[in-house]
């Protein structure tokens, strides 16, 4: 049987930069992806945006780790020719009610060290974005927009400098002790002996931390898949800023970014699912379209067209308050080496860096 200093399962963005950081560190490590190709999954379906740091309370995981995480990333794809835009984002309230919310998020942006964040007026808004209406708006202008597959394909580059071993087409099944198993692409299983175990699978994470024997004395391990639909937008940007309205307006399909490429796209929206069903059901237009009018009215529903659908692997589901990121350790199940990583939805592409650091600093001790 063969043995490995470091397994890291999931060719993700997370993954890539864990197997990245802990083969600069010098340790030896293989990263087993049941898909043929890297970051198939979430890390290709979602809105490619570096998040400033203010969306999260700033004692939670994702709070501690997004403003780190995004200063790291953008420094890295700086450094890399990695392509970054930085277009800023207005969040938008259209009530009384969600221009609480706004100030909320200012109160976490200021604990987590967000600088330039501002409150504006409607009039402030009509200013930087002519066509849009509301009733607050806070301007992040340090948002930006991140080519994710040069990304990983980078932190992929890195960790094979580093001696990492990428195996594709390789699924786990299974685990028992220090022993992974897994199938190769014929469906061929054998077997691997770790020291560290990184379960960076991703919607595939709760399987594998609550199937293997060793992780037996987690907590549940249950992940919710939180679907959600794009569509893109024909013709000219209607604004030059990403927009992000709150709450069901949000859950419609109303946030508006633009894509490295420098297209339009509406979305995501929220749709609670079992399984990893990409479509996009072409009949949501309508929907998507009234939620975008609350903010503007120029929009032609014609001009949308269906686009894609990524799953956000959640950690609570319909009806329960939203939940954190678990990434969990020894000091939490008790298994020296092991670390399952639970519930990485956004801003897990803004993060990546600095969760790898701080997974890496776990696996230090
Ligand atoms: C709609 C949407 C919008 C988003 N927008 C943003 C955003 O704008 N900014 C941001 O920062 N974040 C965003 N996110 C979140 C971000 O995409 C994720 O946090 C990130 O991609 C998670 O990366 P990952 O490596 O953990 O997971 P994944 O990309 O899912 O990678 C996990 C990998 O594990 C593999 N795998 C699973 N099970 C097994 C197994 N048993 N054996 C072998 N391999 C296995 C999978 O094939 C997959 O390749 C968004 C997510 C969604 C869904």
């Amino acid at each position: 049987m063969d043995k490995v200093d470091c397994i890291v399962v999931g060719a993700g963005v997370v993954g890539l930069a864990i197997a990245r950081e802990l083969s600069g560190r010098g340790r030896e490590v293989v990263i087993i992806e049941r898909n043929p190709m890297v970051g198939n999954e979430t890390s290709s379906r979602n809105n490619e945006v570096v998040h400033a740091g203010f969306l999260y309370p700033p004692d939670s995981l994702r709070g501690r780790l997004c403003r780190p995480g995004a200063e790291m990333l953008i420094g890295y794809c700086r450094e890399r020719d990695i392509g970054l835009e930085v277009h800023g984002k207005l969040m938008l309230a259209l009530s009384e009610e969600e221009a609480d919310q706004l100030r909320t998020m200012m109160e976490f942006g200021a604990a987590c060290g967000v600088a330039g964040l501002g409150l504006m007026t409607p009039g402030e808004v009509r200013e930087l974005e002519p066509e849009v209406s509301c009733h607050a708006a806070l301007h992040s202008p340090g948002t930006a927009v991140v080519n994710s597959h040069d990304y990983m394909l980078s932190l992929l580059g890195d960790a094979e400098n580093a001696g990492a071993v990428l195996a594709l087409n390789s699924e786990v099944v299974g685990g028992r002790g220090n022993v992974l198993t897994v199938e190769d692409q014929n469906g061929e299983p054998f077997e691997i002996e770790w020291r560290v175990l990184v379960n960076a699978a991703g919607l595939g994470a709760g399987d594998l931390a609550g199937g293997m024997e060793i992780s037996r004395k987690s907590a549940s391990a249950e992940i919710h898949y939180a679907k959600g639909s794009y569509f893109t937008l024909t013709g000219k940007l209607p604004f030059s800023r990403i927009m992000v309205p709150l709450g069901e307006t949000l859950a419609a399909g109303g946030s508006f970014t633009i894509d490295p490429g420098g297209q339009g796209k509406f979305g995501p929206d929220l749709e609670w699912v079992t399984g990893r069903d990409y479509r996009v059901a072409p009949e949501k237009a309508s929907r998507f379209a009234a939620a975008v009018g609350r903010y503007w009215d120029g929009l032609d529903v014609t001009r949308l067209q269906p686009g894609y659908a990524g799953i956000r692997p959640r950690t609570y589901g319909p009806g329960d308050p939203p939940g954190d990121w678990r990434i969990e350790t020894e000091d939490d199940h008790g298994i020296p080496g092991l670390v399952n990583l639970l519930g990485i939805e956004t801003p897990g592409l803004t993060a990546s860096l600095a969760v790898a650091d701080y997974v890496a600093g776990k696996l230090a001790h």
